[in-house]
């Protein structure tokens, strides 16, 4: 027998589901050309197509050669659980079944028969719990985690009954999990339409997980695959990563996807939507989140005394670190400059950066000697024209990121304390000399940094009443007061969009007479989704040192994550010795480049180059790059969190025994030191799925960002959006693949005692 006349002869649908399927076509059919007549805009050839497709994947899965080979290949097997969970349900409530089958059923049947039962409360009463989001989010993660348990797996692949009931139990908590994401007409939403972003993005880390159980299981898990005849080149093993590889790419695909469509019917219908006219100010929501108005928390980020503090804590912190690298000992988990910037500072900012924004800034312990520079030097000199933009910032980035690699900066102490004290020297001079706040605007790469990431942060400095901005005619949050500084950074409040260049200082909150400035809540990243002029940036369309800026920090990410991996170590290591290298220092500080520029500048400009050829959009290329580097942020920022919240969370008890001997060297005895904190703790359990998640939803942000961006370039038109597009999202996908790649690997536990 052949491979076709075997696969034709492995059909077999058994009586029971075949009359089903064609008892609900038919009532489906019946019921949906009656209510097309009377509901054509609820009830058009979609909803049809959406059903009959939904039948015939439950189909296909049940009865095709997909179910013949599923107990000897467990890639199929895989698949056919692909289709019954993640398939075949949204396609059956795209088609709102439930009218059109009631609708098709005899009317005596309907009206005294099921209708009645249908709507008898006990009934209804269960079908709105099982249907209650989180029911039916916990229904489809139990099943798919017990039914993969390999004693339910093996005993399905056994008894054929079991296999059934294995089938029957997907299509359900498929069924239930799909209902409240595509909410079939007439049901009405139990949760908030965001809130299913969430929803299936947890379930995205929850697939994830498992799906990565499958690729990187060093033994076949189960053990009636392992006896099966092999069919394929892939022995029981790869069949397993292979079946782990498609439940991973297909399932978050499916849930990205969905979650990515949210999004943007959010965004269509919300204060996000292209605007013909963008240089007006929007009008200010009445009910938006104000930090600034809450009682206390409001009062105290306002506080001038308080942020003097909080800064000359900051500063504290930063001399303990400078003394200590440079006089204590040379190790760096037993030393302040080796746990302080490198284990907590970079955690706690990335937290701060997606809970609030740029806060470091705020508290930033380099103001109090920048106003002693002012106070020595009395120069008042503008900042050279020529060094205006973020060239020279994003160029000294790239120092930065060479030279952490280069010289191990997270296991050098002395180093670490020697940069620190140039930054501080840097921020006296430079600003003693410039008026402004030279230093930051132009110069600091931290600041930098944060500016760029604070664009996908929740909070925003702007203008509570744009109105009262109208008829103001002082100007005083730019200008100041005799009495209170106005925004040295140069951002007029009315005219000011998104976080770019705010440091958070609130020097404009307290300048303004009509108290009119707050701290607002917005909706992240969606300053990065439009192109309105901003105040002393322009817009940013025309800025490609922002975004080269931007790409730098995307691509920064990914190359600073991926250096301490022990694969990536171990490639270099041994690229080395065959080139007759020492060290794999030189191929190290060769390959930083070409990832931090090299490979940005080619990977963007090819997506932009086919982009805008397909979609014939008019703004130039130049234009498309500036725009579209700018929504991979959201991804970069994504990679940067995971990264550092992992060496956070392995790492959060190095303070304790490090504190207690730089205490005990000042005379301080507060115990002896126990160094088992310093070593680096087993990752927590929640981790990987805590960093999965940031990836996904940094994909996602990048997506709709990328969209939206896509869609105002090519005024509101979808085709040439897509063409756009398509494109620069495989990129985005591709940092994805990255990211998740990473976060798999083990890594190399920087700064800590092995
Ligand atoms: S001083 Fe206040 S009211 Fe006047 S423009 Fe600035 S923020 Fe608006
Ligand atoms: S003064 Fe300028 S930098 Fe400071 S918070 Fe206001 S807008 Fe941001």
């Amino acid at each position: 027998m052949d491979a076709a006349t075997a696969a034709l002869a492995s059909w077999q649908l058994p009586l029971l589901p075949a009359t089903l399927a064609v008892l609900a076509v038919l009532l489906y059919w019946r019921g949906w050309r009656a209510l097309r007549a009377q509901l054509p805009a609820q009830f058009g050839a979609a909803r049809l197509a959406a059903f009959l497709a939904g039948v015939t994947t439950v189909i296909l899965a049940v009865a095709s050669p997909i179910d013949a080979f599923a107990p000897l290949l467990l890639r199929v097997h895989m698949l056919q659980h692909i289709l019954l969970t993640m398939v075949a349900p949204p396609l059956l409530w795209l088609g709102a079944p439930a009218l059109p089958l009631l609708r098709g059923l005899p009317q005596g049947a309907a009206k005294h028969g099921l209708g009645p039962f249908l709507a008898w409360p006990p009934l209804l009463a269960a079908g709105r719990f099982v249907v209650h989001p989180l029911v039916a989010w916990l229904a489809l993660v139990i099943a798919t985690l017990l039914w993969h348990l390999p004693g339910p797996y093996q005993l399905a692949l056994r008894d054929p009954d079991w296999h059934q009931f294995e089938h029957a139990c997907f299509l359900v908590a498929g069924l239930l999990f799909w209902f409240p994401v595509v909410q079939p007409y007439p049901s009405r939403a139990r949760w908030p339409r965001w809130a299913m972003v969430p929803y299936l993005l947890l379930a995205d880390a929850q697939n994830t997980l498992l799906a990565a159980l499958f690729v990187f299981a060093d033994r076949p898990l189960y053990a009636a695959y392992a006896a099966a005849p092999a069919l394929t080149a892939l022995d029981a093993r790869g069949d397993q990563a292979a079946a782990g590889a498609l439940m991973w790419v297909a399932g978050s695909a499916t849930y990205l996807v969905a979650a990515a469509a949210i999004v943007i019917g959010w965004l269509n219908g919300s204060a996000l939507a292209p605007r013909a006219a963008p240089p007006r100010p929007p009008p200010a929501p009445r009910r938006r989140l104000d930090l600034l108005r809450v009682p206390r928390l409001g009062a105290a980020l306002r506080s001038l005394a308080l942020r003097r503090a909080a800064q000359a804590l900051m500063l504290l912190l930063a001399a303990a670190v400078i003394a200590d690298g440079l006089l204590g000992p040379r190790m760096s988990p037993m030393n302040l400059a080796g746990v302080l910037p490198w284990t907590y500072w970079r955690g706690l900012v990335v937290i701060a950066l997606l809970a609030v924004g740029n806060v470091f800034c705020m508290a930033c312990p380099f103001m109090l000697p920048r106003a002693l520079g002012r106070r020595l030097l009395p120069g008042r000199r503008a900042w050279p024209r020529r060094l205006r933009g973020k060239w020279l910032a994003a160029a000294l980035l790239v120092v930065y990121l060479c030279a952490y690699e280069a010289f191990a900066l997270w296991d050098a102490p002395r180093l670490t304390a020697a940069i620190a004290l140039a930054y501080f020297a840097a921020a006296l001079v430079v600003d003693g000399i410039f008026r402004g706040a030279a230093f930051c605007k132009h110069l600091c790469p931290i600041g930098q940094f944060h500016f760029v990431h604070a664009t996908v942060s929740p909070f925003t400095i702007a203008a509570r009443d744009p109105e009262t901005c109208r008829s103001c005619a002082g100007a005083d949050c730019i200008r100041g007061t005799p009495t209170r500084r106005g925004c040295e950074l140069e951002l007029f409040v009315p005219e000011k969009r998104g976080n770019l260049d705010c440091t958070l200082c609130l020097d404009c909150v307290r300048a303004c007479p009509h108290d009119n400035v707050g701290l607002l809540a917005v909706a992240p990243a969606a300053e990065l989704a439009t192109d309105p002029p901003r105040s002393s940036l322009r817009r940013l369309s025309e800025r490609p040192d922002i975004a080269a800026l931007a790409l730098l920090c995307v691509f920064g990410a990914f190359a600073n994550a991926a250096g301490m991996l022990e694969p990536v170590l171990r490639a270099e290591a041994a690229l080395a010795a065959r080139l007759g290298l020492d060290s794999p220092l030189a191929l190290t500080l060769a390959a930083l480049p070409v990832a931090l520029v090299a490979l940005p500048v080619a990977a963007l400009g090819s997506a932009v180059a086919i982009g805008h050829r397909w979609s014939g959009a008019t703004a130039t290329p130049r234009a498309l790059a500036c725009r579209l580097a700018l929504a991979l942020v959201p991804i970069g920022l994504a990679m940067w969190s995971a990264h550092f919240l992992f060496h956070f969370a392995t790492g959060i008890g190095t303070a304790v025994p490090v504190a207690q001997r730089a205490l005990a060297d000042l005379g301080v005895a507060l115990g002896s030191p126990d160094w088992s904190h310093a070593a680096a703790m087993h990752a927590p359990a929640w981790l990987t799925p805590l960093e999965l998640l940031l990836l996904d939803a940094g994909l996602l942000l990048s997506l709709s960002v990328g969209w939206r961006t896509a869609l105002e370039l090519n005024h509101g038109r979808g085709r040439p959006a897509v063409a756009l597009h398509l494109p620069w999202a495989a990129l985005a996908i591709a940092l994805w693949v990255a990211g998740a790649w990473i976060v798999f690997q083990p890594m190399q536990m920087r700064g800590m005692v092995h």
